[in-house]
């Protein structure tokens, strides 16, 4: 019997290393071709980024269209985060669950809100830096942005850690090992739920059961 895929939340503020742990576990995932997984393609109005590849790292949208997209109610959850307009398109998702592959949102705390209502079952993980001095540090990164940019992006940190108490797991990212490996964890540990694995093992346990 087939199983239908988990559905994961990922949130951090910016420079909590949460795209390096996502990235790293899906890596690592490879090796286990009958459990995939997979990150979801966000919709977003913000313009990309060099590098970033439209329907790779969004789908990149006019406001309009992202308009148009909420009146057709095609989202499961969108926010508005730094002044840009994001979104998870519900089919897509659906989609990939019924499928059996585990999907993965690295979403805000708003859309985290939104889809723990639609989708209680969904398992969140808030991923934390371990100090706001560290914080900081990762944030000033290549040493190229203002002040000003930097006090901006530890203002929304503060904004994104204040929401911390509202996931059912979090990470503290100081050693980036024990932090992917504390995700594996969580991730196995949905796996292994007796409602997924009584599917996967059906055949085993009508035999075991079977009257001699
Ligand atoms: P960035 O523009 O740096 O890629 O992402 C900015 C923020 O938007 C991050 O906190 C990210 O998690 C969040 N984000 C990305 N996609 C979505 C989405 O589909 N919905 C919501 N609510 N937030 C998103």
């Amino acid at each position: 019997m087939s199983v239908t895929g988990n559905l994961f939340i990922l949130s951090a503020p910016s420079g909590a290393g949460k795209s390096s742990l996502i990235s790293a576990l899906l890596e690592n995932a490879k090796q286990d071709s009958a459990r995939p997984m997979q990150v979801s393609v966000s919709h977003t109005t913000r313009a990309p980024r060099p590098g970033e590849v439209n329907g790779q790292a969004y789908h990149f949208v006019s406001v309009d269209e992202f308009k148009q997209s909420i009146d057709n109610k095609e989202f499961y959850e969108y926010a508005e985060v730094f002044g840009n307009y994001y979104g998870t398109s519900e089919a897509a998702i659906d989609a990939q669950l019924e499928q059996g592959i585990d999907v993965f949102l690295d979403i805000d705390w708003q859309g985290a809100q939104q889809v723990r209502l639609k989708k209680p079952q969904v398992t969140t993980i808030f991923i934390s830096p371990p100090s706001k001095a560290e914080l900081e540090k990762r944030l000033r990164g290549r040493g190229q942005d203002s002040e000003e940019v930097i006090a901006d992006r530890m203002q929304q940190a503060k904004s994104e850690c204040s929401h911390y108490q509202e996931f059912d797991y979090i990470i503290v990212n100081d050693d980036f090992e024990q932090a992917l490996n504390d995700l594996t964890i969580i991730v196995k540990n949905q796996r292994l739920k007796c409602s997924q694995q009584a599917k996967l093992h059906n055949a085993m346990f009508e035999q075991l059961l079977q009257e001699d």
